[in-house]
């Protein structure tokens, strides 16, 4: 699977993808994750990638010319999945999105920044807007990391069995079960005897049921939401 993120701050996406999972899915071939500096796509003398907003008031809006061309250019090599902005008016990212994304071949992501990006932009171009929640942050570099890392876990033979995906919080709509490991007895703080005593069966329905509680108290929201 293949991103192609377009942003005006490239360094900021340097090392979320350079470390552990998503590096190591990048080296076996799974996942290839292509950053764009916008400006290199700025055909103006300033090599400036914003102006002012039309109609007034505060903050810069991102240009067309320069995310059309660095757009038009990946189209002309290969066919898009999907082109998604990140963006706090978007649809809100969950474990399901991360599902659908993550069987797709080919994405670009648009990182925006100051006011935005020109509304035709969006309307000429993209066709997915996702939030990371409901706040903002000053540019889309961080909201398209954790996009990437969200989908390229998902993808089969990027996580190893011991950290499969399967058993994590939202995956069946049920946050994860508390986890232990060693020392056993950490000045009187025990680790649940269930775990200790090598009964797989009983310690897969006590996991369950430890999920079912866990969500109960924190997320009811999630137990309702297949009804
Ligand atoms: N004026 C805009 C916010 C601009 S913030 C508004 O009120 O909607 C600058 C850029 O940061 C956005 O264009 C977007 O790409 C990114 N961004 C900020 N918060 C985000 C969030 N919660 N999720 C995804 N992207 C976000």
């Amino acid at each position: 699977m293949r991103f192609d993120i377009i942003s005006v701050l490239p360094g900021l996406l340097e090392s979320p993808f350079a470390h552990s999972i998503l590096q190591r899915a990048q080296k076996k071939g799974i996942s290839e994750i292509v950053v764009h500096n916008l400006r290199d796509y700025a055909t103006n003398k300033q090599k400036s990638v914003d102006d002012y907003p039309y109609g007034g008031g505060s903050g810069m809006v991102m240009t067309i010319p320069p995310f059309a061309a660095c757009i038009e250019k990946l189209k002309s090599e290969r066919e898009y999945d999907e082109i998604i902005f990140m963006s706090p008016d978007g649809e809100t990212l969950n474990q399901a999105i991360a599902n659908q994304l993550s069987i797709k071949k080919n994405i670009i992501i648009l990182c925006g920044h100051y006011k935005g990006i020109d509304q035709r932009i969006r309307d000429i171009y993209v066709t997915r807007e996702i939030s990371i929640g409901d706040y903002v942050l000053s540019g889309g570099e961080l909201p398209a990391a954790v996009l990437v890392d969200a989908v390229v876990r998902l993808i089969p033979g990027v996580l190893s069995d011991e950290t499969s995906a399967l058993s994590d919080s939202f995956q069946d709509d049920l946050l994860d079960a508390p986890v232990y490991t060693r020392p056993a007895d950490w000045n009187g703080h025990k680790v649940p005897d269930i775990l200790l005593g090598g009964n797989t069966p009983e310690i897969e329905k006590w996991r369950h049921e430890q999920a079912i509680e866990r969500t109960k108290a924190r997320r009811p929201d999630l137990l309702n939401r297949g009804e």
